[in-house]
């Protein structure tokens, strides 16, 4: 074999060198038009921090929330705005500006899977993930967004359009309630038609928060907290509860015993760093199904979960896992595997869009502090349809946009 040969068997096996070459300049694509109208001309980030307020029934509760937003505008006058948070936003804002930016300045907006495909060797070619694929992934975002706006569609539409609305589950059980309000926030919740219900557990139990307490102390409480959410949201209602990574498999095994008798529709995140052969282990004798993901930024990770058979439902983010193009591929191999597929990680108004748009979708997360933030930070982002559902938009794109005053009045300087 010649190295024209071996480079070519190199670049149809793994698809790189070949991609890498082809990073289309506006103009160059088929179907671009043969002109430079698509190309990018501007990408902008912004860290935002975000006064908004938790409110269930009379419980009230002033809050902040963070993020970075994404724009990018082409240069017949396009914009996609996309979003990333759960993260260090002052590192995603200079990764997006200082790394991503230079690159994508001239290149065409609707090359999406090149576009990607740059970013991955530019930012994150050894493994790397963390801030990186954040930033990746809220550019990718505002390029779906430019891509709906420019045929007319919803991005679900483009995407697959497998149904008009999506399920959601309400993260409402917030470390911030104490045990009552806990249970009042389930009974008000319940009665405006939502019986899915999700609570924090653990929280403090890693070692960075536990302020003193002991993690016997803290699962102690939340096995009472537990039961209140249980007895509160009634016999019939759904009741998960996400840990974030806070615990070791002992500590994790000890708590969901405890917890057994209160029907928990999912454990999500119980483990340390999602390590992938303790959940399969924890799995096994876990009384309730385990859900993992959401803050993954490598493919081969969320193989690997399903591979190992980790998780009973994999969770992943399109705001934080690469963008809607690395979630179509993510959702590709969990249908593939037969392992259902939900978001987790919040921001239900850019994941709706996937789980709409493919067959296998699953349920957008109506996390209760970030439906907050995003009816600040937007204008017409969707609201819920009998409690417990999201019927998608009509309008291109992502179906909502950015506030300017507000974006302009939270940016963090
Ligand atoms: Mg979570």
């Amino acid at each position: 074999m010649n190295r024209r040969q071996f480079a070519w068997r190199t670049s149809a096996i793994a698809g790189l060198a070949a991609l890498r070459a082809e990073l289309p300049l506006a103009g160059q694509t088929p179907g671009s038009g043969g002109n430079k109208a698509n190309s990018i001309a501007r990408i902008t980030a912004t860290a935002v921090s975000v006064p908004c307020e938790y409110k269930v029934g009379s419980y009230k509760r002033n809050i902040t929330m963070g993020g970075t937003v994404a724009e990018v505008e082409t240069a017949d006058g396009l914009t996609g705005h996309g979003f990333t948070s759960i993260t260090n936003d002052l590192v995603v804002v200079s990764a997006i500006r200082d790394v991503i930016a230079p690159y994508l300045k001239g290149k065409d907006a609707f090359s999406r899977e090149a576009i990607a495909e740059e970013l991955f060797w530019r930012l994150t070619p050894r493994g790397q993930t963390g801030h990186a694929v954040h930033a990746i992934s809220a550019v990718d975002c505002a390029l779906w967004d430019i891509a709906g706006k420019k045929y007319g569609e919803p991005i679900w539409r483009l995407l697959g359009g497998a149904r008009k609305e999506v399920p959601v589950y309400t993260t409402c059980g917030m470390n911030f309630l104490n045990r009552d309000e806990l249970a009042q926030v389930a009974r008000d919740i319940r009665k405006t038609g939502q019986n899915r219900l999700k609570m924090v557990v653990a929280a403090g139990a890693d070692q960075l928060d536990a302020g003193g307490k002991s993690v016997e102390g803290i699962l102690a409480e939340d096995v009472a907290r537990v039961r209140a959410m249980r007895e509160a949201g009634g016999a019939d209602a759904e009741v998960f509860i996400d840990a974030n990574q806070s615990l070791d498999e002992f500590q994790a095994r000890h708590f969901v015993r405890e917890i057994a008798p209160y029907d928990i529709g999912f454990f999500e995140e119980p483990l340390r760093a999602n390590d992938i052969h303790r959940l399969a282990d924890f799995r096994r004798e876990a009384p309730m199904p385990i859900a993992a993901g959401q803050n993954e930024g490598a493919l081969s990770r969320w193989r690997d979960m399903l591979e190992n058979n980790a998780v009973d439902l994999l969770q992943f983010n399109v705001c934080m896992a690469g963008g809607f193009t690395a979630g179509m591929k993510i959702a590709g191999m969990a249908q593939a595997f037969g392992v259902p597929i939900d978001n987790a990680g919040a921001y239900a108004n850019f994941n709706m869009h996937l789980h709409a748009g493919v067959a296998n979708g699953g349920m957008c997360e109506w996390h209760l502090n970030a439906v907050a933030m995003c009816r600040v930070l937007y204008n017409g982002v969707p609201e819920l349809t009998g409690g417990d559902r999201i019927v998608l938009p009509d309008k291109p794109g992502l179906g909502f946009e950015l506030n300017r005053d507000a974006l302009r009045e939270f940016a963090v300087k």
